[in-house]
């Protein structure tokens, strides 16, 4: 599965020649014949790709450069080739042999379809949708003597070997023929208070590390009971939901769809939260701003918490040629350097690279019709500066708000965003 280093390095890849290729794989459920479908269809989407370049190719030079494409897209026909229909995995590749770039990964089977497209620069939509809006979620398993850790990320489950030591079990004697029962009843209890003490404890550093962001709990009622007083108020704000098993001899699969079920309903409880939430501050000129204009202005500031895109949203922007400035309005000369600027075909896809640079909280929302009449694209800040509370804009304030721009950093300041 792909690391968040890894997407960093496909977020700032960029090819002048347009000739950066994606390449998402969705097997099809299994059945007959399907194997082999997926392999026409592929087929189909490279002849496709390959149409669309010779198109924009006029000159001799992009004729050059597009060969490069048409190699990387006879190995991918090649490689769907080879992959299996059997609906255990996803694949992406993204590539571009002109600068000697080509990377595989396997990500879970949700993506919405399979893709091919060749631009300049990776198409991420589909892997940011996955990431959700987070991506470190920790799994606990707890019982009265016994703790398992595990990551949940991308739709894979790994256990962490070795995250909880054990607390060493004393020498038992307890006593002969129950003489000494009590007190080694109470001795149980004493013990299992310390170690649901000292996993509150493990679980606090973890968090403090940023080992995970939130977690899921996995345990007995009666252990949850004795477990729950023991958290800190801050672990226990980012427990995200709990499900009822035993320790040693659950399946990983079980662990897997219980935390995933956890997951999916608070995900969705938290999107429709985040969005009354960026909508009623943005009324109140608070921590909210909707509207694409806005939007791209707070990326800009770095004020953004968590940005909502809706699902299907596409809008348009220019991106400058010169400091990568991204506007909303459709101007040739960019407001902030006076340099040229390009369209921008897609601007949630051309923003992608920053939200992932800079972590922010993405989600995409879906069917919200209060959404929808906010204009389909809102964030959420952290703070919100004075320039952007003003609806009126002196000269100054604008003046102000290029420097705070800079030093925030633009949105495609080191690379260009437009696509085309
Ligand atoms: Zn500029």
């Amino acid at each position: 599965m792909i690391t968040r280093e890894q997407i960093h390095e496909l977020a700032q890849f960029e090819d002048q020649g347009a000739c950066a290729l994606s390449f998402y794989f969705q097997p099809s459920a299994p059945r007959n014949k399907a194997h082999k479908e997926e392999a026409i269809l592929t087929k189909d989407l490279a002849r496709e790709a390959l149409r669309q370049l010779e198109s924009k190719s006029t000159t001799s030079k992009a004729k050059e450069k597009h060969e490069s494409a048409r190699a990387d897209l006879d190995l991918i026909v090649r490689l769907s080739q080879d992959l299996r229909g059997n609906g255990a995995h996803a694949k992406a590749v993204f590539a571009c042999s002109a600068q000697g770039f080509w990377r595989e990964y396997d990500l879970p089977a949700q993506l919405s379809g399979t893709e091919l497209l060749v631009n300049r620069h990776f198409h991420l939509k589909p892997l940011a949708r996955l990431l959700g809006a987070f991506p470190g979620l920790g799994v606990v398993l707890v019982d009265r003597h016994r703790a398992r850790l595990f990551d949940l990320r991308l739709g894979e489950l790994n256990e962490r070997e070795g995250f909880f030591h054990p607390l060493p079990r004393r020498g038992r004697s307890d006593g002969f023929a129950g003489y000494d029962a009590g007190h080694a009843e109470r001795r149980v209890a004493d013990e299992a208070r310390q170690h649901f003490k000292l996993l509150a404890e493990v679980l606090k550093n973890a968090l403090e590390k940023h080992i995970f962001e939130h977690w899921i709990l996995g345990c007995q009622d009666t252990h949850w009971s004795q477990f729950e007083p023991q958290l800190h108020s801050e672990v226990a704000q980012k427990l995200l939901g709990r499900f009822s098993t035993e320790v040693a001899h659950v399946s990983l699969e079980t662990i897997r769809s219980q935390a995933e079920r956890i997951f999916a309903d608070w995900q969705k409880k938290r999107c429709g939260e985040v969005v009354r939430e960026t909508i009623s501050q943005a009324r109140s000129n608070g921590r909210g701003v909707t509207g694409l204009r806005r939007v791209l202005r707070s990326l800009e500031m770095g004020e953004v918490q968590t940005l909502l895109v809706g699902d299907n949203y596409i809008g348009q922007a220019v991106e400058c040629t010169g400091c990568g400035h991204l506007d909303a309005h459709i101007v040739s000369l960019c407001p902030v350097c006076g340099k040229e600027t390009r369209e921008v075909v897609d601007v949630a896809e051309a923003i992608l690279p920053w939200v992932i640079r800079h972590d922010i909280e993405l989600f995409y929302v879906k069917d919200d019709p209060e959404f929808d009449k906010v204009g389909n694209i809102a964030a959420l800040l952290r703070f919100r500066s004075e320039q952007n509370s003003n609806n009126v804009r002196s000269i100054a304030d604008a003046v102000a708000n290029q420097s705070l721009g800079r030093q925030a950093g633009l949105v495609g300041r080191y690379r260009g965003l437009a696509s085309g």
